[in-house]
């Protein structure tokens, strides 16, 4: 399935769901791979706009990272993990770590958003002094100890159905011909993001 992260105690095939022990989803790997995805549906669409209809299509298509839990815009994980953590906690495993870090997200949205409700002074100096407790903890947080899910793969979405144009699309060799289905029912375009 063509995820090249961090593997460690797999040499067996995978086969089916991935999601077996020992497969570690790292961010920088997640990153890694949305850029290789972007680049490469770049390349994509100048192959295939070569006519105005074509061109018009393609320039309202955009990517998302596609999570059997979630579709998360690549630029919040890229930009915002904070708050896509906390809108998608399945996109992380349940190990420790992972928990641990959704609890400081949670604690930084929590207390940002008490400190701008509240009126008394006094409370506005404590909340602020923990606000800054938590963030410096959520900056120094190692985001490489995470484990995300393996689930996900990086999809391109359209903005209306041009069943002729996505066909030709699908055929282009920087489109993952193992994970995107051929027929012409199927809208569903996977880009390779493999390094
Ligand atoms: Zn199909």
């Amino acid at each position: 399935m063509g995820l090249t992260l961090t593997v460690n105690d797999m040499d067996e095939e995978i086969i089916g769901p991935i999601c077996q022990q020992g497969i570690h989803v790292r961010y920088n790997a997640i990153l890694d791979k949305i850029i290789v995805a972007q680049k490469n549906w770049q390349i994509i669409k100048a192959d295939l706009g070569i006519c105005q209809e074509s061109k018009k299509f393609l320039k309202g298509s955009y990517l998302v990272v596609s999570h059997a839990s979630a579709q998360i815009n690549p630029s919040d994980y890229m930009s915002n993990i904070r708050d896509t953590v906390l809108s998608n906690t399945a996109i992380l495993k349940t190990n420790e770590i992972d928990q641990h870090y959704i609890k400081i997200c949670k604690e930084y949205w929590l207390l940002e958003k008490k400190l701008k409700s509240i009126k008394s002074k006094d409370e506005q100096k404590k909340t602020a002094g923990n606000l800054k407790i938590i963030q410096a903890e959520f900056e120094n947080f190692d985001l490489s100890q995470l484990d995300f899910s393996d689930d996900f793969c990086v999809e391109s979405r359209f903005q209306g159905i041009r069943t002729d144009i996505i066909q030709k699309i699908k055929l282009h060799p920087l489109v993952d011909a193992f994970q995107t289905c051929t027929c012409a029912a199927c809208i569903r375009v996977v880009v390779q993001s493999n390094a």
